[in-house]
């Protein structure tokens, strides 16, 4: 799919670069061979015939007859094509696949000048030399940079919703996901439940192993909750210790259920540290559920539902509703 999307982007490309065609001493001067070169680049040989087909198919609308001179300008349009695109399946570097291809596309087309206009083609050689060679370096540096431009922002987006320890959405894609999931609740009549869950005692991880073991823990936490979730819940790390499962079409006591699964599959985890040492851990969860709590509320019932398992003794699911607790 890729390769022949790439071809026939870049057939299109030259097509375009075909209409600013200049003729030279009876023969045709563009930059053509460039899309043929970038399809290579992106696609491998394929693709660069995909190109070389689709301009040439394009040349022969355009000016119709076919002649000597045309069939030996195809023959090297299509020459180029796959030299090129054998030289980019090489393991050279970006930069020695473009000089080497650009070097080709001069020295195959001035041999077709020659043959097609003699002693007439040295000013159409030195152009297209000089043409094709600042033409080809300045591609070839444009599309590295856009190439990595684009590298970096899908990076940056990563980041930007991703929390680096877990790999969990961060706050922010939470937030997101969550005022989502809510409209869409509310649209469609469905239920939404949130489960706001703490380490219990967190500090004296950090402060008996150290910060990197506290590291340590948190992200094997991220692994448990992940796994211990269904596949579409959204769980997070809102920051510190404090992770979240947002549980869409969950009913209130199905939540608290799911909530006591991972409040257990926690206590039974073997914490490994660094230094091998094994350590348990427990978490607190609270949980409420819309449309019973409204919109608005959501977020601070849930909090609420969790201190009140803190206060009663941690280690706990509890609800915002009535005093419902499922104690270990
Ligand atoms: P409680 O049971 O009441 O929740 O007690 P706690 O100790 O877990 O809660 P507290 O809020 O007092 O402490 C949270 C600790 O989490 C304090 C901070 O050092 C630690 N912490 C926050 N973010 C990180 C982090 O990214 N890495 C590590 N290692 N520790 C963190
Ligand atoms: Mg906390
Ligand atoms: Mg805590």
């Amino acid at each position: 799919m890729m390769i022949w999307k790439v071809g026939v982007a870049a057939g299109l490309l030259g097509i375009l670069l075909m209409s600013f065609t200049v003729h030279m001493n009876g023969t045709l001067l563009d930059f053509r061979q460039l899309a043929i070169i970038i399809a290579a680049m992106y696609g491998g040989v394929y693709s660069s015939l995909v190109a070389a087909i689709m301009i040439l198919a394009m040349r022969l609308f355009a000016f119709g007859e076919v002649t000597i001179s045309t069939v030996i300008a195809a023959s090297n349009t299509i020459l180029i094509a796959l030299t090129v695109g054998a030289i980019c399946y090489q393991a050279y570097s970006y930069r020695k696949k473009w000089l080497y291809s650009i070097l080709i596309c001069n020295l195959y087309t001035a041999l077709v000048f020659m043959i097609n206009v003699g002693e007439q083609s040295v000013i159409p050689i030195v152009s297209y030399v000089v043409m094709m060679s600042i033409g080809g370096l300045l591609t070839a540096y444009l599309v590295d940079f856009l190439n990595k431009a684009n590298v970096q922002f899908k990076r940056n987006e990563k980041e930007a919703t991703v929390d680096f320890l877990t790999g969990l959405s961060n706050n922010r894609s939470f937030d997101a996901k969550f005022q989502s999931l809510l409209h869409t609740a509310a649209a469609k009549g469905e239920c939404l439940s949130i489960a706001l869950i703490d380490i219990d005692f967190f500090k004296k991880v950090n402060d008996t192993y150290g910060h990197v073991n506290g590291d340590v823990v948190l992200k094997q936490m991220g692994f448990i909750l992940k796994e211990t979730a269904r596949a579409f819940d959204t769980v997070s790390r809102n920051g510190g210790e404090e992770f979240s499962v947002i549980l869409y079409d969950t009913p209130h006591e199905h939540a608290l259920g799911i909530a006591e699964k991972m409040r257990q599959a926690v206590n039974k985890h073997s914490f490994e540290l660094t230094d091998g040492t094994s350590l348990h851990v427990s978490v607190s969860i609270g949980v409420a559920t819309f449309p019973y709590t409204n919109r608005e509320q959501l977020m601070e019932q849930a909090d609420e539902a969790l201190y009140k398992a803190k206060a009663n003794g941690r280690n706990q699911v509890c609800s915002n509703q009535k005093v419902l607790v499922l104690s270990p």
